[in-house]
């Protein structure tokens, strides 16, 4: 890493001299806590060099990432004023938009949504968009198309860490940080064993413009998200995205901006034991008829099902919902040293609660006031280390339990009882919803 603390040291230009005892970082893993790490560090002026297995930043799939007050306020610190209104000039205010609903399998309005821990003053932005702002501000310190091998240690509290990569490249440090997503390596290496589990669905995701629609569903789905929940653990949520009509800053629209007018992101879900074989492997038009057929037998109707149908084949990707340990007794259980982890990789987080890439940031941003604390003579690099890995543990868990929630009552539709009250339910609720709507001259509802 000696070559990394030159391109440190030009990052910013309040960069302070950092002092000798500085540790060196490797961040193992470029997604989106790895590169905010980075960007932290490097503003900073720490040592830092981030490796990830990707060639391209922009390479990557999801639908919409939501940031809360604390991941901004993380990424404020992180990122710099300059980045972070690049960020924010791409993203979609939450509190704009009106409140999200849901609607059954056949397209009827069932009421409003209670999303669960969704805080007013979020935004909304693209996953790819967030990913290209982050590595812009982690800049050279980010290595692509370099992936991990293996880790070492040398044995005793103070012992060199090393990683080598698939190019037979060994980057040496005082500490790493694993930032590789679920099934991480560098978990692996700390406890033996990967931090997380298969969640129980498959998401398969997407985008469609909202003009793509049919003007009358476009209307019935409104510029507001919403969940459809349908028979045999299927589910399909409907993120509203537009960064112009409730933009977040008075300015024009960042230049990483993948979304630049209202769009449905979209993201299917599946209980994986019976999603079709194959699913995972599949990408495009492909894959978007494999998952339309899927929901069609279960009972879909056309109507809510026209956001996968007129989505851009090249935006529909699957995977795997994953989940990392849901008490702060399992999280991160290996003893603090100088191999150490964040995000996915520590609690990794189905995407149902819309936390897990907020709750990397606020772990990178522990980790860079911890190491803040250590260059200020406050606390050793272990003493650092432990206070982050104690913090994690907590929040991290907590966030994973949220987004269980969700998964778990998507799934209870596909039990027997959960079946039987899913077709006696939705019904009467669509009925009474619309019969309120009626009264109020509010909203109505239309079969699908
Ligand atoms: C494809 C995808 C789509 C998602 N979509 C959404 C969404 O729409 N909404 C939502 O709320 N959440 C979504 N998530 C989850 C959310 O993005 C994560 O919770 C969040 O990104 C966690 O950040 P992380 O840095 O821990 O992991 P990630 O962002 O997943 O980053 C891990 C990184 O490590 C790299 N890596 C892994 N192994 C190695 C190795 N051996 N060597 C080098 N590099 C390695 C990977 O290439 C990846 O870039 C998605 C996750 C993925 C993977």
């Amino acid at each position: 890493m000696t070559s990394t603390a030159s391109r440190a040291g030009t990052a910013h230009p309040t960069t302070p001299t950092a002092p000798t005892t500085d540790p060196r970082v490797l961040v193992v893993g470029g997604g989106i806590g790895g590169l905010a790490l980075a960007a932290g560090l490097r503003r900073n002026g720490f040592d830092v060099v981030v490796h990830d297995r990707d060639t391209d930043p922009a390479a990557t799939g999801g639908y919409h990432i939501t940031l809360d007050t604390p991941a901004l306020a993380a990424l404020r610190d992180l990122l710099g004023p300059d980045h972070y209104a690049g960020l924010l000039a791409s993203a979609s205010a939450v509190r704009r938009r009106p409140p999200d609903v849901w609607f059954d399998h056949r397209g009827r309005l069932l009421g409003d949504l209670d999303v669960r821990g969704l805080d007013p003053d979020s935004v909304d932005v693209d996953r790819t968009t967030l990913r290209l702002v982050l590595a812009a501000a982690a800049g050279d310190s980010l290595v692509l198309g370099s992936t991990c091998t293996a880790v070492e240690r040398d044995p005793g509290p103070d012992g060199e860490v090393r990683a080598r990569f698939a190019d037979g490249s060994v980057v040496r440090a005082d500490l790493l940080v694993g930032a590789d997503g679920p099934g991480s390596l560098v978990v692996a290496h700390l406890t033996g064993r990967p931090a997380s589990r298969p969640a129980g669905l498959t998401g398969v995701s997407g985008r469609t413009p909202a003009g793509d629609l049919d003007p009358d569903l476009a209307r019935r789905l409104g510029p507001r998200s919403s969940l459809a929940v349908g028979p045999r653990g299927t589910a399909l949520y409907c993120g509203y995205l537009d960064p112009a009509g409730f933009a977040v800053l008075d300015a024009p629209l960042g230049r990483h901006a993948v979304t630049t007018g209202p769009t449905y992101v979209w993201g299917a879900m599946l209980p994986t034991a019976t999603a079709p074989a194959g699913l995972r492997g599949q990408r495009g038009a492909v894959l978007r008829d494999t998952v339309l057929e899927a929901l069609r037998a279960t009972g879909w109707g056309e109507a809510p099902l026209q956001v996968v149908t007129r989505a851009d084949p090249s935006t529909v990707a699957a995977y795997p919902f994953v989940v990392g340990p849901a008490s702060p007794r399992e999280a991160a259980p290996w003893p603090a040293g100088r191999v150490t982890a964040l995000g996915d990789a520590v609690h990794a987080t189905p995407p149902t609660a819309g936390k897990g890439a907020g709750t990397a940031i606020v772990d990178a941003s522990v980790l860079v006031r911890e190491l803040l604390a250590h260059r200020a003579g406050e606390r050793t690099l272990h003493t650092a280390v432990s206070a982050y890995e104690q913090d994690v543990r907590h929040r991290g868990s907590a966030v994973v339990q949220l987004s269980m929630g969700t998964v778990r009552r998507v799934l209870a539709t596909a039990t027997p009882a959960g079946s039987a009250a899913t077709r006696v339910l939705l019904p009467v609720l669509a009925a009474s919803t619309a019969l309120r709507g009626r009264l109020t001259g509010g909203r109505g509802t239309s079969g699908g």
